[in-house]
């Protein structure tokens, strides 16, 4: 058991964007850095240069500070452990390399590709198993010079012993034993001097002084292979928790980067995706620090410092965790209706203003839009859903059929008369406020003999064009008098023309 600090990491390789599994992880790492009061490092895994996607980096740096994941150490805030890029490290990589072959326990390898392809098929042919021959780890030093001679560029190979087993405790999992005959002699160092995963993997955590490796279990088979790596080099490994497979939410099939479809609706799968969708960065990060640990059975909502104060990796299970966007979406919905109007308002500003094609000041300086906010909250579980809620409130009604303003068991000419009235009442209302604008309408139906309801269905349609808005009195704040009143207008004249095609 170490007694040192804790240091956790989390090593993205820079291959794609940032996925609802790697923030996991980096939840985990984070939450357990932040309990321990240790570090939490941010190592970028960039030497497959064949993978590497340019705008992998930045999209990742802005979904760890969207979900508030400050790293002690890496790109940006440097520390005493770097550089963090393991592109800039290649020297010490091959220092490394170059040591374990001149102590026996790495080999220079000269096959060609052909050579293995060559191989693999004859394998694949005898059902044999498939792997490298060991061919050159048995050359004579003539063999070799010949090779050199060649000018031929040699990989780094370890040399994985005869046989025995591998047996080493994963926090999560348990102890696990594999037996060496099952590993290949895995390259280190590729002929044009890039180490591979494993080397530079097992050397940085080792330089890194990292203490605890948590990742996700597709690395648990790299495993054996690092502690060969780890014993070659003398070093003892940190310790290990692999966590939870992460199942689609069917529950059958393992995540992947497709995007889910529930119940006809795509879900995404990418940090960015999620914030484009309109979900809380502190919803997801509840969301995902469940998917593998449980804060309180009986209670699924907790705030970061809560998860801090209770996280530990020896807590989280190794049973395969569901992603279920329904109780995600659920989930947001409490997030949302947990803000402050205000900040709820300035949260949705920016979609409100995308989906409308306005400027966000337009949206957070808007004097009426604040009555009808309270109203959405409680209606949308994602942000942006709620332009559809407010865009009448910034634009005039689309077209609609100009017989919803037609009132419920009323005539064109009713309704029309109905609408007259009420136009002039909100013209004349000392205070344009919601209460005495329903006293008023209110009163008016009864002198009018008409249900209240079958009124405000017609004043709906006038000032929203749809009639499923926010509560009408407040919506018609939030218009403001003067648009209500043309829009009420445009609505009479809408009626005029049935009344008078009814009559003709
Ligand atoms: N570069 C690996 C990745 O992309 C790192 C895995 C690990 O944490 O060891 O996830």
């Amino acid at each position: 058991m170490t007694h040192r600090p804790v240091r956790v990491r989390i090593a993205p390789s820079p291959t794609g964007y940032f996925h609802l599994g790697g923030a996991r992880t980096a939840i985990y790492n984070w939450l357990y850095a932040r309990h321990t009061g240790g570090r939490f490092i941010l190592r970028i895994e960039d030497t497959d240069r064949t993978r590497y996607h340019p705008e992998a980096l930045d999209d990742l740096l802005e979904s760890l500070r969207w979900l508030e994941l400050d790293w002690d150490e890496g790109p940006e805030v440097g520390g005493d452990y770097g550089p963090y890029f393991q592109s800039e490290r290649l020297p010490i990589y091959q220092e490394y390399a170059r040591k374990l072959v001149q102590e026996g326990h790495a080999y220079y390898c000269y096959c060609s590709p052909e050579r293995l392809a060559a191989l693999r098929e004859e394998q694949r042919k005898r059902k044999e198993r498939i792997g490298y021959d060991r061919h050159c780890r048995y050359l004579t030093a003539a063999q070799r010079a010949e090779y050199e001679a060649q000018g031929i560029k040699p990989v780094v190979r370890l040399k994985i012993p005869d046989e025995g087993q591998i047996t080493f405790h994963d926090v999560i999992r348990g102890e696990i034993t594999v037996d060496v005959s099952t590993l290949d002699d895995l390259v280190l160092l590729k002929s044009d001097g890039y180490p591979t995963y494993h080397l530079a993997n097992v050397i940085d955590d080792h330089l890194m002084e990292i203490t605890h490796i948590l990742r996700g279990d597709e690395w648990l088979s790299s495993v054996p292979r690092h502690l060969l790596i780890y014993q070659a080099l003398g070093w003892e490994p940190p310790i290990m928790a692999h966590l939870p497979l992460l199942l689609d939410p069917s529950g059958k099939g393992k995540m992947s980067k497709r995007k889910p479809v529930v119940n006809g609706v795509e879900y995404p799968t990418l940090i960015r995706d999620f914030r484009k969708a309109g979900y809380l960065p502190e919803a997801l990060f509840n969301f995902l620090a469940l998917l593998g640990w449980s804060y309180d059975p009986e209670n699924d909502l907790f705030t970061r410092e809560q998860a801090i104060e209770r996280f530990d990796i020896t807590d989280v299970s190794p049973k395969p965790s569901v992603v279920s966007y329904e109780k995600l979406d659920w989930m947001n919905g409490v997030y949302i209706r947990q803000l402050p109007t205000e900040e709820f308002t300035r949260r949705a500003a920016p979609f409100i203003a995308e989906a409308l094609g306005i400027a966000e000041e337009d949206v957070t300086g808007h004097a009426g839009l604040l009555a009808v906010m309270p109203d959405v909250q409680e209606r949308v579980k994602k942000l942006s859903e709620t332009a559809e809620w407010v865009d009448f409130v910034f634009k005039e009604p689309s077209e609609y059929d100009p017989k919803l303003l037609i009132g419920r068991k009323m005539t064109a000419a009713q309704s029309l008369e109905a609408l007259r009235a009420a136009r002039q009442i909100l013209a004349e209302l000392p205070e344009f406020a919601a209460e005495p604008m329903e006293a008023e309408m209110r009163a008016l139906a009864d002198r009018l003999g008409v249900k209240a309801g079958a009124l405000f269905g017609i004043l709906r349609i006038a000032v929203t064009g749809k009639k499923v808005a926010p509560p009408l009195f407040t919506s018609i704040v939030a218009v403001g008098r003067e648009r209500t009143l043309a829009r009420c207008d445009r609505a009479i004249g809408l009626l005029e023309e049935l009344v008078a095609a009814e009559s003709a």
